[in-house]
């Protein structure tokens, strides 16, 4: 009887295990997942033509400059009017971002007039990393948020302030407006996990990850289709 009891112990660790490593595997693929200089984005979409329409790949341009709801520019470079960028993730930028940097605002005890978002692109290489959410330009690698308030320009940059009230009210909010739609579920259990990486991360110091899982309107996939 005690052997059956510790070859079911030996096995139930054996799983634990493999899970775990299945999981490190994924996370694994997300660090590499670097999004295209501007340079590299329009000789992506050059090469890919007009079958980048594709249903399956819904893609539209942000105009950066002068979007009503969110502005922003790729850090070191000027607006553009055509960033290239998945549907899905501009609908839930629009509808999503303002409040959730007002919210982080608000954490801070800033009232906020207007925002404007400093960004390492969108769309990565489908060929290099196909699981990473930015192969469909749903994800967006924040370096600053730029607030200002009645008191004037705040600079919310992620390297210095990834871990303050700013970015983790942020976080909690996009990763609650990610889980009101569909059942979504909570990456790990955490609302601040979710749809986001950021410092608890090591290859994530510098940004932070924002994205639009593939549970939001589609289907519920594996961990590594979730952030
Ligand atoms: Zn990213």
């Amino acid at each position: 009887m005690k052997k059956i009891i510790l070859l079911i112990i030996l096995l139930s660790t054996q799983n634990i295990t493999f899970a775990n490593t299945q999981e490190g595997e994924q996370d694994h693929e997300h660090e590499h997942a670097t999004p295209f200089t501007p340079e590299e984005e329009e000789r992506y979409f050059e090469d890919m033509g007009r079958g980048f329409k594709r249903k399956s790949f819904p893609r539209t341009n942000w105009n950066e400059c002068s979007d009503r709801r969110v502005t922003g520019n790729y850090l070191s470079y000027r607006c553009t009017r055509q960033r290239n960028i998945s549907q899905i993730l501009f609908t839930f930028m629009k509808k999503n971002f303002e409040t959730c940097v007002d919210k982080a605002a608000k954490s801070n005890n800033w009232r906020m007039k207007d925002f404007h978002i400093i960004h390492k692109g969108i769309f990565g290489d489908a060929r290099h990393s196909p699981r990473s959410l930015h192969s469909p330009g749903r994800a967006i690698d924040i370096a600053e948020i730029i607030v200002s308030t009645y008191g004037g320009n705040k600079k919310m940059n992620f390297r210095k302030y990834g871990n303050g009230e700013f970015f983790t009210a942020f976080r909690k909010c996009w990763g609650r407006a990610i889980i009101s739609q569909n059942n979504c579920p909570a990456y790990r259990g955490q609302v601040q996990l979710t749809g986001s990486i950021g410092k608890e991360d090591r290859n994530h110091q510098k940004h932070l990850h924002v994205s639009v899982p593939y549970c939001v309107k589609g289907k519920h996939a594996g961990n590594y289709f979730w952030r």
